[in-house]
């Protein structure tokens, strides 16, 4: 790794690579900005191959690391593939997990059928500039919000049932204290994802009152994941993020 990269700053990001300040000091985005437009179609062979070696690559750095700790790869993984087998979330834990999920739903078939909406509301900014009257920055907040929401629609659920399904690792030797675990860590970025939606779920409502009933049982939806994820991580803040929680990076 190059000096000027942020190790692991890519594991408690929100991968919005283009509007990520640190991108010029994350290794993963300058390996895709060497990407073909082949190696990025899902569609073409040479993007599953570009996974497949990256797999590979991984596994190699993985095994060369337990060698170096002196440890048995082949029983550590076993146990890990048992554990994970036996591995059951609580009944809380399954609730918040699906409630994460239909919000990405409902969010994703919301904002389908709000494309007349959308349009209308465009359309009607764009008289208003051709009558020369100012419409200010309200075209760009509200593609911004859609954006947002969008964006964050599935990291959410994501990010959550990431961090659920590592809840029961946080005391494992491996991570330097339970703060600093992946799954204290995965909760803080659900969290700030909940957040930056809910921001952009209320600049919506700002500008489409005629939808304010259903934006609001939106918010509801968050404000119950994010309790939830409170409740089992109630010290997520606490988590520091390479590079973005390190302002001398
Ligand atoms: S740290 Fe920034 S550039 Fe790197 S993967 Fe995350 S969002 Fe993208």
């Amino acid at each position: 790794m190059k000096p000027h990269f942020i190790p692991g700053i890519y594991n408690y990001c929100d991968r919005w690579c283009e509007r990520c300040a640190y991108n010029h000091r994350c290794q993963i985005y300058a390996e895709e900005q060497k990407l073909s437009p082949e190696q990025k179609d899902p569609g073409n062979p040479a993007f599953w191959e570009y996974i497949q070696s990256n797999f590979r690559k991984a596994m190699e750095m993985v095994e060369a690391w337990a060698k170096k700790e002196n440890i048995d790869w082949e029983a550590f993984r076993e146990e890990a593939l048992s554990e994970e087998e036996e591995q059951e979330l609580s009944p809380g834990q399954q609730a918040l997990d699906s409630l994460s999920r239909d919000y990405a739903r409902r969010t994703l078939d919301w904002l389908k059928a709000q494309r007349d909406a959308f349009r209308e509301y465009r359309e009607e900014l764009m008289s208003r500039l051709q009558l020369g009257i100012s419409i200010g920055q309200e075209a760009s907040r509200m593609n911004d919000a859609i954006e947002a929401i969008q964006w964050y629609s599935t990291m959410i659920p994501s990010k959550t049932s990431h961090a659920l399904h590592a809840y029961r690792h946080q005391h494992e030797w491996y991570w330097d204290s339970p703060l600093q675990s992946d799954a204290n860590g995965t909760a803080k970025v659900a969290l700030l994802c909940i957040e930056r939606s809910l921001g952009a779920w209320e600049a919506l409502r700002q500008q489409l009152p005629e939808k304010a009933d259903e934006i609001i049982d939106m918010l509801v939806i968050l404000g119950k994941i994010r309790r939830g994820l409170l409740h089992y991580f109630p010290e997520a803040d606490k988590f520091i993020r390479p590079g973005f929680d390190e302002p001398e990076a």
